[in-house]
């Protein structure tokens, strides 16, 4: 049984996962941690819960989301997953994040590669990956179908998708990733946690979230 803890990190909000289960090893999901204070509240959780992180996973590679990267692969020792149609824009995490005047260390870029249809296995529990490209090419969910829960990074949001015009954005990718992948292999009874804002369930999005209704979808064509 996986148990799902949420920080909001960063300016941008973003929202970084701990998922643990009952052996008491966890992976940590896009750590933006950006102060010493974000750092220490992951380490105080991770402390307080007894918890052994094995790994670090990437959604994606966009600077939000890999901020505390290197926090967390020098605290834990632990080596980094991204789909490496991302490692790219690790690679550039630094440069960009100055762009926006803020200051992050060089995330590793000593990765293992993750593709759709692969695990990723953590104590008793495994994540499949699941790739959706469309807010960057290598994004990717981390679905678990026991437990019924799945991290979507800035794909699907409560309400809304992420942005496709950003540089390597994709909107016609992201549709049939919404629709293809989403709609169709994500059962409707499994609880979403999204890179931004509040968690949600496929059954509201499906019901209220536009770009996964029908009505919508069927304009395009997909
Ligand atoms: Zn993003
Ligand atoms: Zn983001």
């Amino acid at each position: 049984m996986i148990t799902v803890k949420q920080f909001y990190f960063n300016d941008l909000r973003e929202c970084c996962y701990v998922l643990s289960d009952e052996s008491g090893e966890c992976v940590i999901v896009d750590p933006g941690i950006s102060t010493k204070r974000e750092g220490e509240r992951l380490q105080q959780y991770i402390a307080e819960n007894n918890l052994k992180p094995v790994k670090l996973l990437c959604t994606h590679g966009h600077f939000d989301h890999v901020m505390g990267n290197r926090f967390v692969t020098d605290a834990w020792n632990i080596p980094t997953y991204i789909h490496p149609a991302d490692k790219n824009i690790l690679k550039m995490a630094k440069a960009t994040s100055q762009l926006f005047d803020i200051h992050i260390e060089d995330p590793s870029l000593d990765t293992v590669d993750i593709n759709g249809g692969d695990e990723v296995k953590f104590g008793n529990s495994s994540l499949k990956v699941i790739s959706t490209p469309g807010h960057t090419r290598g994004s990717v969910l981390f679905y678990s179908s026991p437990d019924k829960i799945c991290i979507t990074g800035d794909t699907l949001f409560a309400g809304s998708c992420g942005r496709t015009d950003l540089p390597e954005g994709d909107s016609k990718a992201m549709c049939s990733s919404l629709v293809d992948i989403i709609v169709r292999q994500i059962p409707h009874d499994t609880r979403i946690y999204p890179g931004h804002g509040p968690e949600s369930t496929m059954v509201e999005e499906l019901a209220h979230n536009p770009y996964l209704r029908k009505d919508t979808w069927l304009r395009f064509d997909i």
